[in-house]
């Protein structure tokens, strides 16, 4: 997903990637905790245009991940997509006053450097903000019950309609 700048024109152009899911795994690797990973190829459209030396980059991105459900623990499929917009400038010389640094239009600017973009690292940045850090299977998800751990989608248990031994009833009054 590089470029030179100087191939880029004022009229855009049109770049379809299709990466496989190791192109992110690699990315997280180390990151074993998170709760999904990628199951499919990972298609990345880009539109890339250019005014002088600025380059505007307009990218829709479409992933495929299991997750592992926050409530329930089962795995289930998503199919997640983004678009985002960056501008992408050269790197200036001498580093930039912080005024200018914190305005908000630049927020979304990227510097590039040798006449030369790299976008790959931007696209996966955009994924990894497009995923959640929680995800449920569904809003009807009733999840686990808390004492047995049963899977409440699939089976019921009795655990809230457990009856109290009459002969331990007294001592109920003793919890605080
Ligand atoms: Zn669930
Ligand atoms: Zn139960």
């Amino acid at each position: 997903m590089k470029f030179r700048v100087d191939e880029i024109s004022g009229e855009g152009r049109e770049e379809t990637f299709i990466q496989d899911e190791n192109w992110m795994e690699e990315r997280l690797a180390g990151e074993t905790k998170r709760p999904f990973h990628f199951t499919g190829p990972i298609k990345t459209h880009l539109n890339l245009s250019r005014s002088g030396r600025v380059i505007l980059l307009r990218s829709r991105i479409e992933v495929r991940v299991e997750w592992i459900c926050a409530r329930c623990l089962e795995p289930f499929l998503r199919t997640l997509t983004s678009e985002f917009t960056t501008s992408l400038k050269p790197k200036p010389d001498f580093p930039l006053p912080e005024e200018i640094e914190l305005s908000p239009e630049d927020l979304e600017t990227e510097y590039y450097q040798g006449g030369e973009i790299n976008v790959a690292p931007l696209v996966q940045d955009q994924i990894l903000l497009t995923l959640p850090p929680k995800a449920i299977c569904g809003e009807e998800c009733r999840g686990l019950c808390p004492k047995c751990g049963k899977n409440l989608n699939r089976e019921n248990c009795h655990c809230s309609e457990e009856v109290v031994d009459p002969r331990l009833e007294p001592l109920k009054s003793f919890r605080v």
